[in-house]
């Protein structure tokens, strides 16, 4: 099977393993693990933040986020397509007990005066209390669409003339920075708190990392315990994550070839009517005749390629280090001659 329905399917590397199994390991709970509190102080410190925090998942780093920047009834501004809207589980309704409130956005991007025409007048009693902003880099839901620094900071100037707090889920920051060339300081000025996986296209078994002020992170590590997400001897995953940042980041490049290689190829497709732009690892395509999407995909799979549905006619595949060039060949090829 050649498997492109999410860069989270990548199994870690025989040295990874070997980096995990050689891991120095304590009590994380009790701030005792080594392997740990150096990968959330190296984050922390390459992000331009104080103080960082290791987590099960990217879906806990951006919640426990939520939790700490808000109060039950107030309300945050994201797009629609938003992971923390729509793929948390209801997280930021349930977790937190916010609204959310969407602005119009080009593929996953916002604009500032958008974000200052939906912040509720803070003195109208009857209206929810905004509070945060959240900003996904690279958009998922974009197809893997990129964000402009500038248009950021614009956006936190917004915030910071009505008091908002501003959150960057960066599931696939370093993704976005492979592109822009950006620094992980840059992307990190403009940002209240950061969540960053390691477990997507950097290839980490397991583990996100979120950053902020030394005061953010002492919070938010009593809101990860009290979501059941303080682990104990956690530096065998940290250990991986470690790797993943020394040799893993430099290649994230190859899967970006990888996916516009797959778009290109998809015009040829005569299933495809339509394919995202694309800029990173991301491929989002619109079938033609309103063909199903589970339909094609069922197609395919028994053709040996494996892709995510993203709405009714709407295809996700993501290229990520365990399918090579290769292999992308195969999946292209078997693309072209599929028969729906
Ligand atoms: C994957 C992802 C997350 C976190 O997902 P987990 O599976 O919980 O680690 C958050 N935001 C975006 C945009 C993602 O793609």
């Amino acid at each position: 099977m050649i498997d492109l329905r999410s860069d989270t399917v990548t199994k870690p590397t025989p040295a990874m393993r070997e980096a995990m199994a050689q891991a120095e390991v304590g009590d994380d709970v009790f701030g005792e693990d080594p392997t740990v509190n150096a990968l959330e102080a190296r984050l922390a410190k390459l992000f331009g933040h104080e103080a960082g925090l290791f987590c099960p998942s990217g879906t806990q780093t951006n919640q426990i986020a939520i939790n700490v920047h808000t109060r039950p009834g107030d309300e945050v501004i994201c797009e629609e397509g938003a992971h923390i809207y729509r793929y948390e589980g209801g997280g930021t309704m349930a977790t937190s007990g916010c609204s959310v409130k969407f602005v119009p956005a080009d593929r996953g991007r916002f604009k500032a005066e958008d974000v200052a025409a939906a912040v509720n007048a803070p003195d109208a009693a009857y209206l929810a209390r905004t509070r945060l902003v959240v900003v996904e880099n690279s958009s998922n839901r974009g197809g893997g669409s990129i964000w402009d620094l500038a248009e950021v900071s614009r956006i936190k100037q917004v915030c910071d003339h009505h008091g908002l707090a501003l959150h960057l889920d960066g599931a696939r920051i370093f993704n976005a920075m492979a592109e822009d060339g950006r620094s992980p300081q840059e992307w990190g000025a403009p940002f209240d708190s950061i969540s960053i996986c390691l477990s997507k296209g950097l290839g980490a078994p397991v583990g996100s990392v979120l950053v902020g002020s030394s005061e953010f992170i002492q919070q938010a590590r009593r809101v990860r315990k009290r979501l059941g997400g303080g682990m104990r001897q956690a530096g065998i995953l940290a250990a991986g994550c470690m790797y993943a940042l020394d040799h893993h980041v430099v290649r994230l490049r190859d899967d970006h070839a990888k996916a516009k290689m797959l778009a290109a190829a998809l015009h040829e497709v005569p299933a495809v009517e339509s394919v995202l732009p694309v800029q990173t690892n991301i491929v989002v395509f619109n079938l033609a005749n309103k063909l199903k999407a589970a339909k094609f995909l069922n197609k395919l799979r028994a053709e040996g390629v494996l892709g995510s549905e993203f709405g009714p006619s709407t295809v996700r595949m993501v290229t990520h280090m365990d399918v090579d060039v290769a292999g992308m060949k195969d999946a292209i090829a078997i693309l072209k001659k599929i028969d729906v």
